[in-house]
């Protein structure tokens, strides 16, 4: 008899934009063949948590069936390409998350095992080959990450990633993007030659060119990444081994285009912005807290429930963003009340008394989903943020936006080494402490504590929040209060090439 496995299926979903028949149908795979919930990611992705092996075929084919699929959303390939997805925020929201579905599309593996496989497509039977031009036969030694923004917004944490794009626009025209490389999270705990890393700036491209230097760095990456160690393989490690300098050149030599400087620019945050916001073309946009991302329905609040009830009467879009948060898009004005007592019927919040501590919270999956985590984090950061919050209303901090990340392991999904208090699992119940990230995700968290319980890390943060209460200056942040009071050193901040 056959162990009951059980599978996560995951979304390719270029800006996290759904609509609202490819929501219904999600929703209800979560119920037939998942776990009842619906797991929004860090990547803008949709999860299914709990599928059983014989359930996979027929999961997949109706992913399909809406016109979503999920091809190369995992393995050694680009995966999901993420963009700002509120229209509300910036007249250039649209085009931004076209180039990221143009992108995601260009890099996808050209073979046709997919449908053959999943969605029972005819085989190549005549000795045909299938051609991969960009990935080649070996594909990417590793993942390969590529996130654009939309300044002054860094929701998708663009510096996080192998690949970042910077939209730089003249009022509601967009002209090209400031490129980045080499960030990336991941890192081995005991292996000190692995470490998180920001993306270093190398210059601006036109948007016209843009695509030609995208996929000239994912051949770069195919071509010089390293294939003998899987721990070293991602484009953060060639790019240290050659030289961002040696890097760039290369990426100017094949592509035939050179980087112009970068372009000014500037972030302010990288968590979502809650409650509605209008676009320029006058529909209205609605920034929803979703604790990390989870979609299910509790006692307190059905939130998977209200969302079903929005999908059905079809005011709206979904759109995913890269802290595990959704806004729901394109509504019409007239609409809005109607949306407002859908939500209120149901309890869902979309910020208002929400500390700002957990409304910038992310948390992986971890325990029990996830094979890798060494420890707890969406099950218990939000019990933790309670903790935390009692000791931030006594110091009158409630409502102050503080990034904090929880992840089960150093894998890093959770962009924990951007948290202004970051804590990556090391084992049951035992967290490493990092403080100092700055706050629109430009500077790295410093390790502060390791393998801290519950009971340390409250008492760390105790005195770590008070001093800031009592000795910050007006405006600081918490992560730069921990860095210019020296109680981390600042770690790696951004670089221009
Ligand atoms: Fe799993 Fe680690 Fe990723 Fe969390 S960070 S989802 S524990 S691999």
């Amino acid at each position: 008899l056959e162990p009951l496995f059980q599978f996560m299926i995951r979304s390719r979903t270029p800006a996290g934009i759904a609509t609202a028949d490819q929501w219904l149908v999600f929703d209800r795979l979560a119920d037939e063949y998942g776990n009842g919930t619906l797991k929004l990611t860090t990547r803008q992705a949709f999860q299914w948590h709990g599928v059983l092996k014989k359930n996979l075929k027929a999961t997949m084919q109706k992913i399909n069936s809406t016109l979503i699929d999920t091809i190369a959303a995992c393995g050694d390939v680009n995966r999901n390409v993420m963009a700002t997805s509120n229209e509300g925020l910036s007249p250039l929201v649209r085009e931004v998350a076209a180039f990221a579905k143009q992108i995601s599309d260009h890099l996808l593996p050209k073979s046709t095992a997919y449908h053959e496989i999943w969605l029972d497509n005819k085989l190549l039977t005549d000795g045909q080959t299938d051609e991969e031009p960009i990935l080649g036969k070996t594909y990417l030694p590793r993942k390969f990450k590529i996130a654009l923004a939309i300044p002054p917004y860094n929701d998708t944490d663009v510096f996080a990633n192998d690949l970042g794009l910077i939209a730089i626009g003249e009022g509601d025209k967009l002209l090209g993007f400031n490129v980045a490389i080499g960030g990336g999270m991941g890192m081995t705990f005991g292996m000190e030659e692995t470490y998180p890393r920001l993306a270093d700036l190398i210059g601006y491209v036109d948007k016209e060119n843009i695509l030609k230097v995208v996929e000239e760095i994912v051949k770069l990456q195919r071509d010089y990444g390293n294939r003998e160690n899987r721990k070293l393989a991602r484009f953060k490690y060639t790019i240290d081994r050659l030289g961002t300098n040696v890097v760039k050149e290369i990426i100017e030599q094949r592509s035939g285009i050179r980087f112009e400087d970068v372009r000014p620019y500037e972030f302010t945050q990288n968590g979502d912005v809650l409650g509605w916001k209008k676009s320029s073309d006058g529909k209205w946009f609605l920034g929803l807290f979703v604790e990390h991302g989870r979609v299910r329905d509790t006692s307190k609040v059905q939130l998977k429930t209200a969302l079903r009830d929005l999908a059905r009467i079809k005011v709206c879009d979904f759109r995913l963003t890269g802290n595990q948060g959704l806004v729901l898009g394109r509504i019409e004005e007239n609409l809005k009340p109607h949306v407002e007592n859908i939500l209120a019927k149901y309890n869902v919040s979309y910020g208002e008394g929400v500390s700002g501590i957990r409304k910038n919270a992310i948390a992986c999956v971890a325990l029990n989903t996830c094979s890798l985590a060494f420890a707890e984090a969406e099950r218990y950061l939000p019990e933790l943020n309670t903790k935390i919050e009692s000791i931030l209303k006594e110091l009158d901090l409630t409502s102050e936006d503080i990034l904090i990340r929880m992840t089960g392991c150093p894998n890093g999904c959770g962009r924990p080494f951007l948290g202004e208090i970051g804590l990556v699992g090391r084992a049951i119940g035992r967290y490493n402490l990092y403080l100092g990230a700055g706050f629109s995700g430009d500077r790295l968290n410093t390790l502060y504590k390791e393998m801290l319980d519950e009971e340390g890390i409250l008492k760390e943060l105790s005195v770590l929040l008070s001093r800031y209460a009592n000795e910050r200056q007006p405006g600081e942040r918490f992560g730069d209060f921990t860095v210019r009071t020296g109680i981390v050193s600042p770690s790696q901040s951004v670089t221009v090439y």
